[in-house]
């Protein structure tokens, strides 16, 4: 079945990919190298400050200089740089700020676009995912609670609070992550506007990847044919900190796959733009009630099965 999505130019399929900066290193910077010769604009997730305390993540930040040049080089290339909290560790409202500030500092506007990392900064995370009721009950139960009021950057009660920032400067939020590519198909109405979670403008979701061995299940040859066959819209989840690069050395069968979806006539734009795209079809509109509740049943029953992000 088609998405009815017209893409932009004639293409037949958008593939982007969010990048977060955990485990980044020098090495993944060949990633990028790659994916910009082969044409691929995407978005690469940074941690604007830190680490001001102990970290809960490895990766590379914007405070060093060297990293930072190489994030506005990607930018110039036609990349687009997201946010992916302030940093690798829990940060209060006045770091977020000072966050915020630098981002626009080293790239010339603040972020569009972002996703969580796991900070207690972190917004709608954890059991506010789900709404109230039967979902989140069945979550808490299976997590033991500990995902619990563990996450509050959308509570104005605590120190960590950022909601209206985020409401202020970012268009577009990372939630749900699917084991399956087309991510058009898992969540037609994208980007959509959920009221009971106001300090984000527009969610989107994405599709199954966190490490190399995810993102290469993902895009196998037979789901590249089927997205291009459904005209539909990848945004793939990931951090290519985690075994792309290894030894000097690019995976071969990422090597592999990505060379041969180059190939296809798809449309391989940021995120944001992506998004913008479809949003210029249909909006950013509130989304219904039970259209919410299937998608969160969806992402739970495979949190549940396959640890999905
Ligand atoms: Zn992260």
């Amino acid at each position: 079945m088609s998405s009815g999505v017209q893409w932009p130019d004639g293409k037949r399929f958008a593939f982007t990919v969010f990048d977060d900066p955990d485990g980044s290193s020098e090495a993944s910077r060949m990633v990028y190298h790659f994916l910009a010769g082969l044409g691929f604009r995407t978005t690469m997730g940074v941690w604007p400050i830190g680490p001001i305390r102990e970290r809960n993540c490895s990766g590379e930040t914007c405070a060093d200089p060297g990293y930072r040049e190489y994030a506005a080089h990607m930018q110039s290339l036609g990349f687009e740089i997201g946010y992916h909290n302030a940093a690798p560790h829990f940060c209060t409202r006045e770091e977020i700020v000072r966050s915020f500030e630098a981002f626009r500092e080293y790239f010339g506007r603040y972020p569009q676009c972002a996703t969580n990392h796991f900070n207690t900064d972190a917004l709608y995370w954890g059991s506010a995912r789900l709404h109230r009721g039967w979902r989140r009950t069945v979550y808490d139960l299976a997590t033991l609670g500990r995902q619990r009021r563990r996450f509050l950057g959308h509570d104005e009660n605590f120190p960590y609070f950022w909601g209206d920032l985020c409401r202020q400067h970012v268009r577009y939020f990372r939630n749900f992550v699917y084991r399956e590519i087309d991510t058009l198909k898992m969540c037609p109405r994208q980007p959509y506007f959920d009221p009971e979670r106001p300090y984000v403008r527009g969610w989107f979701c994405s599709s199954e990847g966190t490490d190399c061995r995810s993102f290469l299940e993902t895009i196998s040859e037979a789901n590249q044919d089927r997205l291009e066959e459904e005209g539909g819209m990848c945004v793939m989840y990931t951090h290519f900190g985690k075994g792309f690069a290894e030894n000097g050395k690019l995976d071969p069968e990422f090597s592999r796959l990505m060379e041969r979806l180059s190939r296809r006539n798809g449309w391989f734009a940021p995120v944001t733009s992506v998004l913008d795209h479809l949003s210029s079809i249909q909006g950013t509109q509130a989304i219904p009630a039970g259209e919410l509740a299937r998608m969160e049943w969806k992402w739970l029953r495979s949190k549940l099965l396959h640890g999905t992000t």
